[in-house]
């Protein structure tokens, strides 16, 4: 049975469905959700073991994409799972794609990306915040994923260095323009994607892609319902997060 190694990241899961990540190292240290524990008595515990903690029981699991990006320490608003998984889905990221990101904020979204085009693809993320470049760094390499994505300081609206990338994805104010460097960036056929809070930030946006030839323009929004699951019935969770963006995507066109 695969057992935890001394500076393994382990994924703690409580029984409501929250994840707390821990190295398995060190000494005492507080955790959010937890409380107060040592990451070495995670050493040599099996995957998938439960561990008895206080009035919790947590099932320790090795971290997948979702809990690297919902359970990263986060500064700014970050992309949830939710949207970030339609974002590889709908602009093909995969094992080997080059994709630019702006900007990096805490690293969740460049955290999925890194995820998918590992391990020969490349992520370069533009940003202008020097403090969210070492936060967001941080986060990377907790994760195991900083040596797939470089990280650039600069304003992603001045241009960039990659030439023929697969995919352009914004998470910045104002998407609409970087849509010039985004058409320098793109291969002949690549994927545009901003992931735009508010609705005149969409507008704006289709107005620049087909200023600037892009086609195959489409909005959308990623509304999820969870649902909690009983004996004696089923439900809608009473609670659920009603707004995070809207996500326009397009194809460059030569
Ligand atoms: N997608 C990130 C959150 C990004 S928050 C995540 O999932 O964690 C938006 C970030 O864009 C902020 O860090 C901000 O400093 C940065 N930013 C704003 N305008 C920018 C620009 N023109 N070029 C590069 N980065 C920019």
């Amino acid at each position: 049975m695969a057992t935890i190694a001394p500076g393994d990241l382990v994924a703690l899961a409580d029984e409501e469905g929250g994840r707390t990540l821990v190295r398995a190292q060190g000494g005492a240290q507080k955790l959010r959700g937890v409380g107060i524990l040592a990451g070495e008595r995670l050493v040599g515990l099996a995957w998938g073991d439960v561990l008895t903690h206080g009035s919790k029981t947590l099932r320790l699991l090795k971290p997948g994409v979702a809990d690297l990006t919902a359970g990263l320490a986060r500064k700014a608003q970050i992309v949830l799972p939710k949207d970030a998984s339609r974002i590889l889905f709908e602009c093909d990221v995969r094992a080997g794609s080059r994709v630019v990101e702006a900007g990096i904020g805490s690293g969740a979204l460049t955290t999925a990306l890194a995820w998918a085009v590992a391990p020969t693809g490349r992520v370069f993320t533009y940003e202008i915040r020097p403090d969210f470049i070492d936060w967001a760094r941080r986060n990377l390499e907790e994760s195991g994923l900083a040596p797939l994505v470089e990280v650039k300081e600069g304003d992603i609206t001045k241009g960039v260095q990659e030439r023929d990338v697969d995919a352009v994805v914004l998470d910045v104010p104002n998407p609409w323009d970087a849509v010039p460097a985004a058409r320098e960036a793109l291969r002949g056929d690549g994927h545009f994607c901003a992931y735009s809070p508010l609705v005149s930030q969409v507008e704006l946006t289709h107005k620049a892609l087909r200023e600037h030839g892009f086609h195959d323009l489409r909005t959308l929004e990623i509304i999820e319902r969870r649902w909690t699951v009983g004996e004696r019935g089923s439900r809608p969770d009473h609670e659920m997060l009603g707004h995070t963006a809207w996500l326009t995507f397009a194809r460059k066109g030569v």
